[in-house]
């Protein structure tokens, strides 16, 4: 196969800053404080150290922000377009080394960063520098939140950068955002190139760190918004935390997503969709297509053929090119992912896997599937945020809607048939924020994102999107958030 992508320029970038790295604040890194190590989950060698966020670094953060909000939310729309389409530019034109940084950091196949997680990033600020240019026309009456903390989690962490930062960027809003705590490197190196390419200092500062980081972020009394991405469970408590301060508050969570299979459907479509549903990025992807649901009388004839499909899937280092799949990002999701198979197994399902075997070093697991799955048992309700499939069966439409919504979340749904007018029947009766038909996984800087029930509320992306940080302009933004 083809060589390996070099991880010369990543290295040299880490050694530039001895592998160990401040924050980000105010257009220059802070000395390193107390640090965590990084990882590359498919060795579980350390790639870089990296410091603990204390609530003195996040207070010097806001008061950052805040400064830099003063100036930049008087910008008008063309002069803040200006900055977003060179960070577009910028991402462009670093994208080799974004997609190898993001892949020795996440464990992601170097195909995925290379040819969607970075294009996505650049399609972001490209559409959202086009809201900033037209900021006046299509918001007429609003203006920025003001101060906004950004909490992201580690499956796609770019890109949900780039979901967070471009719209808060464009309606004249400032930063201070949190990286999850196993893939901090490509924000701080977004930073980096971001202050080189000329975004003022302050209007988008990193720190990071762990939870406690994000809480002090979430509890900081002059940050006028938190957006967040990240589990269901901590979506709860920031809702709690934030309840009653007056923050505007936008949480997109977990999910269990039903990928819907009738009988009518492009079987070898439905397999190529499956792939895409649950074995792109590992299956760490918050509207996977975790569960299959069958129309009873193509149910064998669908699992022989993913069977099949599943033979053929390669598993291996982040950086071959060739590889389908790359490291789970973490020993700690690897024990959780393990863990709940097993507990699958003991309750009854029948677990497949492929006949050959992951490498050994890292933070490997293979693509799996359960069939003779009950409903109501764990791994058909929670999220297992790894590579593996639950295959469920139904009889009629109605019962395949039933299925579909039996869990307490609300993200995304595929349905698969070549009628379309059964398709477009079942779309809107899915308790979901986005219906995918004969397609999943697809997403567009123009097109909101989000949830219904435990998937969590508000929307990333287009016109939507943009509310998120936009309110109306009397008094708020335009200096302090207790201004009258
Ligand atoms: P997580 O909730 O553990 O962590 C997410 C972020 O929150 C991290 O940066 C973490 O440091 C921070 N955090 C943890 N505790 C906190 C606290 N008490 N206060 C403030 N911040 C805190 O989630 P994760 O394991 O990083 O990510 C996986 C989850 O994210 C999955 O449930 C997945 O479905 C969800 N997700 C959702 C979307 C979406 O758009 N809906 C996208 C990607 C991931």
């Amino acid at each position: 196969g083809p060589a390996p992508e070099s991880d010369a320029e990543a290295r040299a970038w880490l050694a530039k800053h001895g592998a160990k790295f401040g924050h980000f604040v105010n257009g220059a890194w802070t000395k390193p404080g107390a640090t965590f190590d990084v990882i590359d989950p498919s060795t579980t060698d350390l790639l870089a150290k990296v410091t603990q966020g204390s609530t003195k670094d996040v207070d010097a953060a806001v008061a950052a922000a805040r400064k830099a909000q003063r100036s930049w939310g008087k910008l008008s729309g063309h002069q803040r377009a200006k900055h977003l389409y060179a960070l577009a530019r910028m991402v462009q034109k670093h994208s080799r080394l974004f997609a190898v940084v993001e892949s020795m950091d996440n464990g992601k196949s170097i195909r995925e960063t290379r040819d969607l997680d970075i294009p996505l990033v650049a399609r972001h600020f490209y559409h959202h520098a086009g809201w900033a240019q037209l900021f006046e026309q299509e918001f007429a009456g609003y203006g920025p939140v003001g101060v906004v903390g950004q909490i992201i989690p580690w499956n796609f962490p770019l890109l949900m950068l780039a979901w967070k930062v471009a719209p808060a960027l464009a309606a004249g809003n400032t930063v201070v955002l949190k990286p999850a705590e196993f893939t901090p490197l490509s924000a701080l190196l977004f930073a980096e190139l971001a202050h080189e390419a000329g975004l003022p200092p302050g209007v988008l500062n990193i720190i990071t760190g762990d939870g406690k980081t994000g809480a002090a972020l979430v509890e900081h009394k002059d940050v006028d918004k938190i957006a967040f991405t990240g589990s269901t469970e901590v979506g709860k408590i920031i809702r709690r935390a934030t309840a009653g301060s007056g923050k505007k508050l936008s949480l997109e969570l977990g999910g269990k997503s039903p990928f819907i299979v009738y009988e009518d459907a492009d079987l070898d479509a439905v397999v190529e969709g499956v792939v895409d549903a649950i074995w792109f990025n590992q299956g760490q992807v918050c509207c996977a297509g975790s569960r299959l649901l069958v129309q009873e009388g193509i149910h064998d004839r669908l699992i022989e053929k993913i069977r099949a499909r599943m033979e053929k899937l390669r598993v291996g280092k982040p950086l071959d090119k060739a590889v389908d799949m790359g490291a789970i990002v973490a020993p700690e999701q690897l024990e959780r992912i393990t863990a709940l198979v097993k507990q699958g197994a003991d309750e009854g399902a029948t677990m497949w896997q492929p006949s050959w075997s992951v490498p050994k070093k890292g933070c490997f697991y293979p693509p799996t599937l359960f069939t003779n799955v009950e409903p109501a048992s764990t791994i058909a309700q929670v999220e297992i945020f790894g590579p593996v499939l639950v295959a469920m069966t139904f009889r009629t439409p109605e019962e395949s809607v039933a299925l579909a919504n039996n869990t307490p979340y609300g993200l995304a749904a595929s349905v698969w048939s070549e009628n379309i007018n059964l398709a477009l029947d079942i779309a809107p009766k899915l308790k979901a924020g986005v219906v995918w038909i004969n397609a999943t996984n697809l997403f567009d800087a123009a097109a909101g994102f989000g949830g219904y029930r435990e998937s969590g509320f508000g929307r990333e992306g287009g016109r939507e999107g943009m509310y998120e940080y936009c309110s109306r302009k009397s008094g708020v933004g335009s200096g302090k958030r207790t201004a009258t």
